[in-house]
């Protein structure tokens, strides 16, 4: 069977040359008789992967050297509750920006432990827009001041990073990590679940400045606490070891790619090619506010919910798949990470365009 189009928002398409290298690696990795799955997390060679995954990924993210990068797991979802327990306990204050779902699932696990100012909203107008920022709404004593950088489900991302002065920024960039370039010294923590620019599933990536370790709440379990973490090189525990291992693959053909920046001018483009089309289409539209879209998911939806149905169904067809919005806004989304090339962006175009030469 030929392989599809896949436009899943997470777990989703991942370079073909990461897959074909794990194959050919799947049994008998470098000469050692054994899979990566079989190895144990302390041997020479795995040590020797968990390495350069982390070099590898430091050098594409440009991570300052006063950084740790831990290769964790439980997802981002973990991080909602993992940062507010290791950074809320100064002043058991933090701000957020509710832009969605995974903010709101965020704030929810932050208020558990502390004091959370929710400083903007875009709930109002279903999360289709970035929130402007007003710094005099800001908490000056809070512990960190939290954004989620890409909304996923919406569409949306922060053009522009809030200034909060003193206070650490932390993001959550699951669904645009390693999309384009951030300066990694405007946070003092960044959180990603590997499923979408990184892979495969079973990873969370957390980059974080070393004077914010070792002030977790008291009554914070091993397991959640970053400093333990950090001191074992991501070896508390078994880590994530054959997901850590498609990370290093992933960030090997990132490389070769060009590194971030690189991959930024395509990003950009396979979603200008995309939007133009929308924008000009008399059948589409997107539902993301035109200033604040994302990069990497794009929603859109057509006259009625029947006709998306029936796109849904004709794209599958034609091997155009996960095209369908979350299950909380409808609608299409075609997400485009990193391992979605222009080509692909360009054949979902001419398929819309023929879909809607037929329904207009
Ligand atoms: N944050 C964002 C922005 C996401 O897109 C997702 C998952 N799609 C999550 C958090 C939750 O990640 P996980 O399923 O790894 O817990």
């Amino acid at each position: 069977m030929e392989r599809v189009y896949n436009f899943s928002a997470g777990p989703c398409a991942l370079p073909e040359p990461v897959l074909l290298k794990a194959q050919k690696e799947l049994l008998n990795y470098n000469n050692t008789g054994m899979s990566v799955m079989e190895m144990s997390h302390r041997s020479k060679d795995y040590m020797a992967i968990i390495e350069s995954t982390e070099q590898l990924f430091r050098e594409l993210m440009q991570v300052p050297d006063n950084y740790k990068v831990l290769f964790l797991q439980g997802g981002a979802s973990s991080q909602f509750a993992m940062v507010p327990l290791n950074l809320m306990s100064r002043n058991k204050k933090a701000d957020y920006v509710n832009t969605g779902v995974w903010s709101d699932k965020a704030i929810k696990e932050a208020s558990r432990y502390g004091s959370v100012k929710v400083v903007a909203s875009s709930k109002d107008q279903t999360f289709n827009y970035i929130p402007k920022l007003d710094p005099a709404s800001f908490t000056p004593d809070a512990d960190y001041f939290h954004i989620t950088t890409n909304n996923t489900i919406y569409g949306t991302r922060f053009n522009e990073l809030p200034d909060t002065g003193s206070v650490t920024l932390v993001g959550d960039m699951s669904s645009d990590i390693l999309s384009k370039y951030y300066d990694v010294r405007k946070f003092g923590l960044i959180y990603a679940g590997a499923q979408k620019n990184m892979g495969a599933a079973g990873v969370c990536v957390v980059v974080v400045r070393e004077d914010l370790l070792g002030n977790a709440l008291e009554f914070t379990p091993s397991m959640m606490n970053y400093k333990n973490h950090a001191d074992n090189g991501s070896m508390f525990n078994t880590p994530p070891t054959y997901g850590i291992y498609i990370c290093k693959l992933v960030y090997e053909w990132l490389k070769e790619q060009g590194g971030v920046d690189a991959i930024a001018a395509i990003n950009i483009e396979k979603a200008r090619v995309l939007y133009e089309f929308i924008d000009n289409s008399s059948l589409f539209s997107g539902t993301a506010a035109t200033e604040d879209r994302s990069i990497m998911n794009v929603p859109f939806i057509t006259k009625d919910h029947a006709l998306d149905d029936q796109f849904l169904k004709d794209a599958a067809a034609s091997g155009f798949v996960n095209l369908k919005g979350h299950r909380t806004t409808g609608g299409m989304r075609a997400s485009i990470y990193n391992a979605t090339s222009l080509e692909t962006v360009q054949k979902l175009v001419d398929f819309m365009k023929q879909f809607e030469q037929a329904h207009v």
